[in-house]
């Protein structure tokens, strides 16, 4: 496969140096918020740098001021994959009745992909400023080295303010310690980029205008090692992780995140809890589940 740039709609795929590619999400209007195209825009640049033998480092950078607002809930864009797009062997239907439609797309497009690029086999480093909100989490969490500037800053919303225990990809307590995850679960708080180092979830802190070249030299300095035993470092790394129960923890609370999302359909008829939703994004919010619901029910 060749390492030359092929054009994508919500991606920028570039080498900035030899041996090292760079994938820029890019949709700085809506802060790169992650959507069907993103999504499977992001799998086919992680697919193709795995596969190319001329990378051997992945950086995975985003335009604008914002790393990422987190999961595309907005009607833009496509909702579901194509079938040709899905990946995972549960299946379509993402239209079916009941809860089995909903899992089975949160499963294909958030659980088992976001997995998938975690266990990307080459070095993924994520290069991260300004906000980091729930889905936005996923994407920096699956990376295996986390570089970010001293403005970013990272939230978690979903149990504070949308009656679910969490994003999908479940990995708070092996990001920091129990108490801590805890704590800003429950309270929705923002971490600061220094809090989130002092926690073990980021590497480095850097001023903004430094956090693309620090970025490049870590990724130059693992890109000139041999890349295979590179690769066998990441696996052992990750199957200690996996050893600290991080996969089977996170297969549980995945489960319990489809309960949060039955529970608010149930109780309110929206996958999310509006109750606990600040009032102004509980405006939006309804406006834009009556005009999904307008087409339908006419
Ligand atoms: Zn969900």
């Amino acid at each position: 496969m060749s390492s030359e740039p092929r054009a994508y709609e919500q991606l920028i795929y570039e080498m900035p140096a030899p041996k090292v590619a760079r994938i820029v999400m890019n949709r700085p209007k809506r802060r790169n918020a992650q959507g069907i195209t993103l999504t499977y825009e992001l799998d086919d640049a992680i697919r193709r740098a795995s596969h190319d033998p001329a990378v051997n480092a992945i950086i995975l950078a985003a335009a604008g001021d914002h790393w990422n607002a987190g999961h595309d809930i907005s009607s833009d864009g496509p909702r579901h994959p194509s079938a040709d797009q899905i990946v995972g062997l549960w299946g379509g239907g993402y239209d079916s009745k009941g809860w089995d439609g909903p899992y089975a797309r949160e499963r294909e497009i958030y659980l088992e992909l976001t997995e998938r690029w975690r266990n990307a086999p080459k070095p993924i480093i994520a290069e991260i400023q300004g906000a980091v909100i729930s889905g936005g989490l996923m994407l920096a969490w699956m990376c295996d080295l986390i570089v970010c500037s001293d403005d970013a800053r990272f939230r978690d919303a979903t149990a504070a303010e949308m009656g679910i225990a969490g994003v999908e990809f479940w990995q708070h307590p092996y990001e920091m310690s129990v108490r801590q995850a805890k704590e800003w679960l429950m309270t929705g708080t923002w971490v600061s980029a220094e809090d989130a180092q002092r926690r073990g979830m980021v590497n480095h802190v850097v001023p903004r205008d430094e956090l693309g070249a620090r970025t490049l030299e870590i990724a130059q300095t693992i890109a000139a090692r041999n890349p295979f035993t590179m690769k066998l470092v990441k696996q052992a790394v990750n199957f200690a992780q996996d050893q600290m129960g991080r996969k089977a923890s996170m297969d549980f609370a995945f489960h319990l995140h489809q309960i949060g999302h039955m529970q608010a359909m149930m109780t309110n008829g929206t996958p999310i809890d509006v109750e606990s939703l600040p009032d102004g994004i509980r405006a939006t919010f309804e406006k834009m589940i009556a005009a999904q619901k307008a087409p339908a029910d006419s």
